[in-house]
């Protein structure tokens, strides 16, 4: 069956269609722009058959936001209704940003209560359907709430569970300082290296493997190093401070010793000698890195590298395409440690194919084993451009009872190893509708993860599909500035890439407003 949202008086449909997919995952969606007539829930010429339709009206006066919503049936008949209002205090009713954000709230609000009484569900982010549930909590702690207002705010205004409001609050509060350490002045960089030795299973980047690539990773460095030089040297001209700096991809690390030396030492004769608080490098797969490559990486002032096992177990590292064995994970993880890296991030991923809590409990206590400063706990999420999305009927998703037990494992090894949530993040399709989060030993949390997921900083990003970020601080808005995805067009399109920026560097004037 299908669900069909109408938002009567425009606006939001996207965030309603969001709330709605959480409620039924799997179902076909869409958005009708036009009133059906009474009765009428069959979607419009193009799509016969008739399913449930959610609408919803708003109205926001100078004093506050009235919201409705309705779900009706098939045949036009009403199954549930709610009503909702916000008085808007003074400081809402003179930002335009806060006033849509309180539509958002009690728009969502509405729509939730009818799904709720219709499903029975409960949703544990509540209305939060965004990649970045961690704004509103800043935006809360702006306003002077205290850690019991925020955490009171998020369960009965945004319907959040007890343990995520908890884990939302906790995890603002350690990267709070990080946030607020931006200025102007300060800018992070991302570099983008879109190459991987093989593809994994979950993979929806469009990154290319590296077998018969041919001469294609040389052109493509070469036009990565133009484009930093280009780009970065009118930066520094202009007084821009790189706060951070983060070469991801892909693997970084796959490139060949002298591909990489290259690229290194152009990146430090740009930036002659200035310091950068945090130099990251992803080392990803663990066969990629030799004694020789992460005594380069070191040498050239890279100060956190990450390490990614997703898995100790090596029937799943087989199963999810993934080269290298559990035994690489350890040795190249020591070999960091010897060379002399004081910061290393390890990444698992909770829901992989065939796996569940004797797994989990697996890797985690083979990575605590082992210390690592950063661990991330991500979900695992169904891409549309994945080969594991086309092959579900081989790999059966994880239920989302076993994905929160897998996902309480990890939070339990955590605890153990002294580390702190200092990021956080959501994606679509996630299994569980759950979330990504970034544990830290305390004082080495990752600036760059904080800077780019809390958008009050400027990043520039760099090579084919990096998306780069402008912030304006007057307007608290962002505009993206993307590059195209594909290798060889970014190669032929190099110039058209650099402008692009340049449009921004010389003239920051707009901006587009800013998600929730
Ligand atoms: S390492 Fe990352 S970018 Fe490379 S194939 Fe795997 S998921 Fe994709």
């Amino acid at each position: 069956m299908n669900v069909y949202i109408h938002v009567a008086s425009g606006g939001f449909e996207h965030e309603v269609w969001e709330l709605t997919r959480v409620f039924f995952p799997g179902w076909p969606v869409k958005v009708l722009d036009d009133v059906p007539a009474e009765g009428d829930n069959s979607g419009g010429k193009a799509d016969g058959h008739k399913g449930l339709l959610i609408v919803v009206e708003y109205t926001c006066s100078d004093f506050e936001v009235v919201a409705k919503s309705y779900l009706k049936d098939g045949s036009g008949k009403v199954l549930f209704g709610s009503q909702r209002s916000q008085k808007l205090d003074e400081s809402t009713r003179r930002s335009y940003l806060k006033q849509k954000r309180e539509i958002k709230k009690v728009l969502c609000q509405c729509v939730y209560d009818v799904l709720s009484e219709f499903t029975g569900k409960h949703p544990h982010w509540g209305i939060l359907t965004g990649v970045r549930p961690l704004k509103v909590v800043h935006h809360l702690m702006d306003d002077g709430l205290s850690d019991e207002e925020v955490l009171g705010v998020l369960k009965s205004e945004y319907y959040v569970r007890d343990d995520k409001a908890s884990l939302l609050v906790e995890t603002a509060k350690n990267q709070r300082d990080v946030i607020k350490s931006a200025s102007a002045d300060t800018v992070s960089l991302y570099i983008h290296i879109p190459f991987c030795t093989t593809r994994c299973l979950y993979c929806s980047f469009p990154s290319v493997v590296m077998d018969g690539c041919g001469g294609m990773v040389d052109a493509y460095i070469d036009s990565l190093v133009a484009e930093l030089e280009r780009v970065v040297s009118v930066l520094l001209q202009k007084g821009v401070v790189i706060q951070s700096l983060y070469m991801g991809g892909g693997t970084p690390t796959a490139l060949a010793y002298p591909q990489l030396e290259r690229l290194l030492s152009a990146v430090d004769l740009l930036l002659d000698g200035r310091h950068i608080d945090e130099y990251t490098v992803e080392c990803g797969r663990p066969d990629t890195l030799d004694l020789d490559k992460l005594s380069l990486l070191k040498a050239f002032g890279v100060n956190r590298i990450s390490i990614n096992p997703q898995t100790m177990n090596q029937e799943t590292l087989v199963r999810i395409g993934r080269r290298h064995t559990v035994e690489q994970v350890i040795s190249r993880f020591h070999m960091a440690r010897y060379i002399g890296f004081d910061c290393i991030n390890m990444d698992v991923i909770v829901g992989l194919p065939g796996e569940g809590v004797p797994h989990m409990e697996k890797t985690m206590e083979a990575i605590a084993a082992l210390q690592p400063d950063n661990l991330t706990v991500h979900t695992l999420a169904v891409k549309r451009a994945s080969r594991l999305k086309e092959s579900l009927d081989k790999y059966p998703l994880t239920s989302d009872d076993t994905a929160e037990k897998m996902l309480e494992v990890c939070q339990r090894w955590v605890k153990e190893m002294g580390l702190v949530p200092y990021y956080l993040y959501r994606q679509k399709y996630m299994v569980g509708n759950l979330e990504n989060v970034g544990y830290t030993k305390p004082g080495k949390a990752c600036i760059y993860n904080i800077q780019m997921m809390g958008e009050k900083q400027t990043i520039w990003a760099f090579g084919a599909g990096a998306v780069s970020k402008v912030y304006f601080a007057e307007n608290d808005c962002i505009q993206r500035v993307p590059n195209v995805k594909d290798v060889k067009e970014y190669m032929e399109r190099l110039d058209e890439m650099v402008q692009r920026k340049m449009r921004f560097i010389d003239d920051c004037k707009g901006g587009i407003e800013n998600d929730l």
